[in-house]
């Protein structure tokens, strides 16, 4: 169960084995780095049409400055929001007045609470579900979690896991910083000269994917649609798939311009090119999945074996590749 509890997650990434969202490798953020200070864990990217896109710890954000108001793209982590707000400030004046979570995880929806009381959050219905629910499924599946990590030694799980239980115990369900707008299918924003689209996709990441259109900047956030180099974390409990990522991608390349600049959730920023390198990675473990299904190949067999080593360059090969296999073993027919 993926959890958006914001100040634990960072904790949970480092130590837990079923880390929510992956960050990127140290190498890419030594080099994503390089010329901020060692304390800034940001870095900005003015794309077009006064979009930008700002890396840190958690999902890319990404933000547009129209004339008179800031619309924002995902809040990273608790501890980070600040920082974005102090980085949007850093270029205008204008106040920030709309948040889009593109799903749930807390490395997109942590710094919530920054934005709460200045903006209006807004997501697809199953994102606001999954915030709201999250203390009760903590209190139902985190006790027995952390008894293994008690057994285990692992203290810095215990300690993670304390705290989570302690947060979900303690807080009220009005208090949790959770969209206050929500849709089913779409919904347009407008800001300035600006529309920007926000549409769900069919499950792929999670069940409450959005992603996020500028059409006059012709600039598009994918969420967790899309991971740049990076093997992604298909939350299958949070209702993803590995095959409705293939539908998800291909429903936004019939939607946007060929010429699109693409933000991805984890990764660098990219063009079409980038965002189709990433469907033929899904595209292969499906089809080596449904081969392997085809040949009678048990799931365990197929698992122990399975090795695509083309995608070896991709961060988290070694930690997600197998997890983003069964997922597609278990979905093919
Ligand atoms: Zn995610």
């Amino acid at each position: 169960m993926i959890t958006w509890v914001p100040s634990l997650l960072p904790l949970l990434l480092a130590t837990g084995p079923q880390a929510p969202s992956p960050s990127p490798s140290p190498a890419a953020a030594a080099t994503e780095h390089h010329e901020n200070a060692p304390d800034d864990p940001f870095k900005l990217k003015p794309l077009a049409g006064g979009v930008h896109a700002l890396y840190g710890r958690g999902g890319n954000v990404g933000f547009l400055v129209g004339p008179d108001a800031v619309l924002v793209v995902d809040s990273q982590y608790k501890d980070l929001a600040p920082g974005i707000v102090k980085k949007i400030a850093s270029v205008t004046d204008k106040p920030i007045k709309y948040l889009v979570n593109t799903h749930h995880h807390g490395d997109h929806v942590g710094g919530n609470a920054t934005f709460q009381p200045i903006a209006v959050i807004l997501a697809h219905h199953n994102v606001r579900k999954r915030m709201l629910a999250s203390p009760a499924e903590i209190l139902r599946d985190y006790p027995a979690r952390l008894e293994e990590a008690r057994k285990a030694g692992n203290e810095a799980r215990v300690k993670s896991l304390e705290e989570q239980i302690d947060w979900a115990r303690k807080v009220k369900v009005e208090e949790i910083p959770a969209p206050v707008l929500t849709f089913e299918s779409e919904v347009r924003v407008y800001v300035g000269g600006e529309t920007i689209h926000v549409f769900h996709t069919p499950p792929a990441h999670t069940d409450g994917d959005a992603v996020v259109f500028f059409e006059k900047a012709n600039v598009v956030h994918m969420g967790d649609i899309f991971f740049n180099k990076v093997v992604p974390f298909i939350d299958v409990a949070g209702g993803g798939s590995a095959k409705g990522y293939l539908t998800a991608i291909d429903l936004v390349m019939a939607r946007v311009p060929a010429s699109v600049t693409v933000i991805p959730g984890h990764g660098e920023v990219t063009d079409l090119a980038g965002l189709k390198a990433f469907r033929q990675y899904i595209a292969d473990v499906i089809d080596v999945a449904q081969k392997a299904k085809l040949a009678g190949k048990s799931k365990e067999a197929f698992l122990k074996e399975v090795d695509l080593p083309a995608y070896k360059s991709f961060d988290g090969y070694d930690r997600r590749f197998k997890d983003n296999a069964a997922a597609a073993y278990d979905e093919a027919k």
